[in-house]
């Protein structure tokens, strides 16, 4: 029974039965590759099929895409800037449909879908902006008659790895700024959320043809990690921008790097927050609430640890619990539902696996975990959401368990507090819940947070795009999104233009001949 509308919206996103993958902007190209179906996590049906690419269609898509930048990286940055603008319309346009599109294939609430698509307005609004901010620095030459300044020019082809949780908005965080760079995409998108990918190749396709632009600009090729594999090992893709876990991220990185190409990785994160003596209690249980279960604990900055000062603990541990109690889980599209399924039963698998692991270690059950069965949860992948009071020094609390696992830990001083933070292998989100100045200051200084992001009285999830987003450690290191990240999408050049009839060197070097 399709309650929800799904058939129609699929219908007017392109999406069909049987899709091709493999796109350079025109018509979609047949590949040998095998038609692989895309479940829905929230019913279990097959929303679709698509025909991975194979070699021989990715070397057309890196042709196409090698012509299209001779042509798109002269075009004035402004120009670019404007073809962006029209493809934040074209989304506002789509905005429920492809919403209701990512819930559906990946699981999130349609409010987080629908969130996510916002995400790409956003962005598509910043690039339009930073089409005319891309600024380059002027500097004062030490020889007279000279001057020097930089300029930033387009990289050429940026490849684009996305992982399943969000998938789409950080295709549209690296695509949308790539191009206004003067870059080329080609984008391989989870191979657990590929029809999600296709729909947004449709919208952005129609917008480049409209333009009378060429094929190339936006391309897509699908698959698993070995199509990932085609364009990290091609010397032609100068920059991989990789979303995914650190396990993912470790391989990249080293074959991008074999070839000297440049990486921008955005891996696993294992957040904490600090909720101190001196918290507002009802934002911190509320941050941290969100933080744990929003997206079934999928996100990269979902809150997976809580550092909670010895003389709160209790009431933390209480009112926490008993929240968890009134969340309802089921159907993400339904809006009633404040929890929806996760992404397959291997994620299922792997939560369940935690639990007993970090019992094993020594972990106490507060709020208990567990698989839902009945109706409404047949497809498998609906778990409850659970609170594990454990140390920090267990295993599995120093990994990344993408499920909605949460971990009570208690302190007595805020560096003990600071120090069990920073004591995990990854860096990407982190906060603190307190009112105090000195303990939120202590916690943003060099010996505070060692995070990407570092927020007062706020989660660690839901990012602005105005920022730059990434994080340090296992994270990866990568910026996208806001701020300056720009830059890691263009080349720098150093010019400096001697006006005057002199040659002199410079350090005051002499060789006169
Ligand atoms: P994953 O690592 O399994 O896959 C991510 C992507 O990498 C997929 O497209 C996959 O096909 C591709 N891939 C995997 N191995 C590859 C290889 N050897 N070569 C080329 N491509 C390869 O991750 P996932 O399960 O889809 O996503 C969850 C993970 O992503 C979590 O760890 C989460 O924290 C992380 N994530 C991080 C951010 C961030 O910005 N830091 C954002 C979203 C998700």
């Amino acid at each position: 029974m399709d309650t929800f509308g799904i058939k129609a919206t699929l219908e007017r996103l392109g999406v069909k039965a049987e899709n091709l993958g493999t796109s350079t902007g025109g018509e979609w190209l047949k590949t040998s590759g095998n038609y692989v179906a895309s479940y829905s996590p929230v019913d279990g049906a097959v929303i679709g099929k698509i025909q991975e690419t194979d070699q021989e269609s990715y070397e057309s898509v890196i042709q196409k895409a090698k012509e299209a930048f001779e042509t798109w990286r002269l075009k004035p940055a402004p120009q670019r800037g404007e073809i962006i603008r029209q493809i934040g319309n074209a989304l506002r346009d789509a905005k429920e449909d492809l919403g209701k599109l990512v819930s559906y294939e990946m699981g999130k609430s349609y409010q987080e879908g629908l969130g996510e698509v916002q995400e790409m307005i956003d962005i598509c609004d910043f690039a339009v902006g930073l089409s005319r901010q891309l600024y380059g620095l002027t500097m004062h030459s030490e020889r007279p008659g000279h001057r020097m300044y930089e300029q930033w020019h387009p990289l050429g082809l940026v490849g684009i790895i996305s992982a399943f949780n969000f998938p789409v908005a950080v295709w549209s965080w690296n695509s949308m700024i790539a191009w206004v760079c003067g870059d080329v995409c080609v984008w391989k998108p989870s191979e657990k959320a590929p029809l999600s990918a296709v729909a947004c190749q449709h919208i952005v396709a129609k917008v480049f043809k409209e333009n009378g632009l060429p094929e190339g600009i936006s391309n897509l090729i699908v698959g698993d990690y070995r199509v990932g594999e085609l364009m990290t090992k091609d010397k032609r893709v100068p920059l991989i921008s990789a979303t995914g876990s650190t396990r993912m991220g470790k391989i990249v990185g080293q074959e991008v790097a074999a070839r000297l190409g440049r990486s921008l990785l955005e891996l696993g994160g294992n957040n904490g927050i600090i909720i101190t003596e001196n918290a507002d209690l009802d934002i911190a249980i509320r941050g941290a609430l969100f933080g744990a279960v929003g997206t079934a604990g999928q996100r990269c900055t979902s809150t997976r640890r809580l550092i909670i000062h010895a003389s709160v603990y209790e009431t933390v541990k209480e009112r926490l619990s008993s929240a968890y109690g009134k969340l309802v889980i089921g159907n993400p599209l339904d809006e009633k539902n404040h929890v929806g399924p996760l992404i397959d039963k291997d994620a299922v698998d792997m939560y369940l696996k935690a639990i007993e692991k970090v019992k094993a270690e020594g972990g106490k059950e507060v709020v208990p975990g567990g698989v839902l069965e009945g109706a409404g949860y047949e497809s498998g992948c609906y778990v409850k959401p659970c609170i594990v009071e454990a140390e920090s020094h267990y295993e599995m609390v120093q990994e990344e368990t993408f499920a909605p696992i949460l971990y009570l830990m208690k302190y007595n001083t805020l560096e003990e507090a600071i120090a069990m933070h920073n004591g995990v292998p990854q860096g990407l989100s982190s906060a603190i819940m307190t009112l105090d100045m000195r303990e939120a200051e202590a916690f943003l200084s060099a010996a505070g947070s060692d995070c990407g992001i570092a927020n007062v009285n706020i989660g660690t999830s839901g990012a602005e795009i105005g920022g730059a987003f990434g994080g340090e450690k296992e994270t990866g290191g990568g910026r996208e999104s806001g701020s300056d990240s720009w830059k890691a999408y263009m080349r720098r050049q150093t010019n400096t233009i001697n006006y005057s009839t002199a040659l002199p060197l410079a350090q005051g070097i002499k060789f006169d001949i």
